[in-house]
């Protein structure tokens, strides 16, 4: 089985798609897609997405990089909407996300402020959490180590082996996604072939990322295969191997006990 732990599917770029992508996932044993928002606006639209296929889960935040869109007091529409959701055990929330901080965005200081107040939440309704970092690394770190949390990823990681393993070492995983795919990766493909095996999940990140040798148009979750299959070359498991650590860790990530594939929803939490 194989988890994308982290898709835009409510995106635009998924329009007139998605019936298309639900078959194919099945026939590629796709069998977990985790669509975090980014704002107010998107949290209704991914909730109704993700409740109508058991294979949806979602997380609910406010994204840095939108972080002019943000007001303050979203955070107390956010704790609302995650204290309905989360008492309910068959809804799909995941997780808090996607958090972070930007640095190619304006309002550092508000941008800290919401990401500290949304780990606050994912502290309180432990939740792990999908964390968004551009270029701000010893402050994200700094930051997380002021909350006890569940655990959590850094999504899409490019960077050293010492930088991802401070993460690690706070409980992460590491998201590893497209990037790999392409040419000019070596630091973090460096990293990715030491990471202990227990701390990879796999993600696309579309439609805003691509693998390479497709066109951008169509990216999807079922490009979680390419990813795979370049970490795989990279990698010293077995195909077989990794395969199954990469979904055990995804499980793990968020909450989720293998048992029936088809109760992923009423499993866990
Ligand atoms: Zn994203």
């Amino acid at each position: 089985m194989f988890a994308d732990t982290h898709c835009h599917l409510d995106f635009e770029g998924f329009s007139g798609r998605l019936e298309g992508l639900k078959g194919a996932m099945t026939e590629e044993c796709l069998a977990m897609v985790v669509v975090p928002s980014v704002a107010v606006s998107n949290w209704n639209k991914i909730v109704d997405l993700c409740d109508k296929d058991e294979r949806f889960f979602y997380a609910l935040g406010l994204h840095p990089y939108f972080i002019e869109d943000h007001k303050i007091s979203d955070v107390l529409a956010l704790e609302e909407k995650m204290s309905v959701l989360s008492a309910i055990k068959e809804a799909g929330l995941v997780a808090v996300g996607e958090i972070g901080l930007d640095a190619t965005q304006p309002d550092i200081d508000k941008q800290l402020k919401l990401f500290e107040m949304q780990l606050g939440l994912a502290q309180k309704y432990k939740l792990p959490v999908i964390v968004h970092v551009r270029k701000l690394h010893s402050l994200v770190i700094s930051t997380l180590k002021k909350f006890s949390l569940v655990g959590g990823v850094v999504h899409a990681f490019s960077g050293s082996y010492e930088l991802m393993m401070s993460y690690i070492n706070l409980g992460f995983k590491i998201g590893v996604g497209p990037v790999i795919t392409w040419g000019a990766s070596n630091k973090t493909r460096a990293a990715l072939v030491k990471a202990p095996v227990s701390s990879l999940v796999l993600e696309t990140d579309a439609p805003d990322m691509f693998v390479a040798g497709i066109d951008k148009s169509q990216a999807s979750p079922l490009d979680v295969m390419r990813v795979f299959s370049v970490l795989n070359e990279m990698r010293p498991e077995s195909r077989c191997d990794l395969m199954e650590h990469l979904w055990a860790n995804s499980l793990h990530l968020f909450n989720k006990s293998a048992g029936s594939v088809k109760n992923l929803k009423s499993t866990g939490n």
